[in-house]
């Protein structure tokens, strides 16, 4: 199995209320704005090492722009792109992006658009920001409940196998865990390049459009944050979809929430396991038996509403909150 393919950098949202999406993420998550360019916002958490691992850009639906990986090296971005080449998707080379080296831009097999690059910027912190611990490349925020690293991104998908036949085949990620349907076919798909269960996953959206997102989550470390937040959350209207509670796939501790430019976030209590066995054998989780269903999304607090298996960015007619909840 290769690793040429490293870790998750960064992902691009669109809002139609931008403004109010970066305020969300600083007030609430306590990130901070290390750049604004034309429509763009870039973000981090306080110990995110790159210069960004947010982009908030305008525009009239909220949805994916992209996700950016980090290749493992200059040969391994090399070999990566050969093999996206190989598969036939478009893609292209592109260096316009802030804080990013060359990287090469391509689209999933149903248009989600990703880009792999091997050169970005750290994150340098001025001497106010300057943390007296040298593991911490900035200080911790003194507001909101400061989330300290991006953790994941989640996709909808028409085809579940399609897109994770691409990311094993051509990008070389892991499948950790899988639900699989009545027939038998995965409905739920979790991959991964490091030790965590997953940096993205994909479930099927039945709403039968292509290209639709369905969270991004930031990590705490500490459980108890997602009380926290949700405390907040609570005091000033910021709706909640689901949690605090813990998964069964992956195990790790929730909270789903909708940032005011309808984008869903989850924040990450704790990951749950993590893997060291190179030989893994996948987890399936039998969805079309009830017991397995309901554990699988929850070992323990809430069910998760309707919302959560069928609403996704950009909002499709018959999918949108208010109609899914009614
Ligand atoms: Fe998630």
């Amino acid at each position: 199995m290769n690793t040429d393919i490293a870790q998750l950098v960064s992902v691009g949202l669109f809002s139609p209320k931008p403004d109010e999406t970066i305020a969300f993420f600083h007030d609430y998550l306590g990130m901070m704005v290390t750049h604004r360019e034309g429509q763009s916002a870039y973000l981090r958490a306080y110990e995110d090492f790159y210069q960004y691992t947010l982009k908030i850009t305008e525009a009239a639906q909220p949805g994916l722009e992209e996700i950016t990986w980090r290749a493992s090296s200059q040969e391994g971005l090399e070999r990566v792109v050969g093999r996206i080449k190989a598969s036939g998707m478009s893609g292209a080379w592109t260096d316009k992006d802030y804080a990013h080296g060359p990287a090469y831009q391509f689209c999933m097999p149903e248009d989600h658009t990703m880009k792999i690059l091997w050169d970005l910027e750290y994150f340098k912190a001025p001497p106010e920001l300057r943390s007296k611990l040298r593991n911490r490349p900035s200080k911790r925020p003194l507001h909101g409940i400061p989330v300290r690293r991006i953790d994941h991104a989640n996709l909808m998908v028409c085809d579940v196998k399609l897109n994770r036949d691409f990311m094993v085949d051509v990008l070389g990620f892991k499948l950790r865990e899988q639900k699989e349907g009545s027939d038998g076919g995965p409905v739920g798909a979790w991959l991964s390049v490091s030790n965590l269960v997953h940096e993205i996953a994909m479930m099927r959206d039945p709403s039968g459009v292509r290209g639709r997102f369905h969270h991004v989550a930031y990590w705490y470390g500490v459980p108890q944050h997602l009380h926290d937040l949700a405390d907040v959350l609570a005091e000033n209207d910021i709706p909640m979809e689901g949690g605090p509670a813990k998964h069964g796939a992956t195990q790790a501790y929730f909270l789903y929430c909708f940032e005011p430019g309808g984008n869903r976030i989850e924040l990450f209590g704790d990951n749950g396991y993590q893997i060291f066995d190179p030989d893994w054998q996948t987890v399936v989780w039998d969805v079309a038996n009830e017991a397995d269903l309901l554990r699988s999304s929850i070992w323990y607090g809430g069910q998760l509403p309707r919302s959560f298996y069928r609403y996704g960015t950009p909002v499709v007619p018959g999918y949108s909150l208010e109609e899914l909840n009614a």
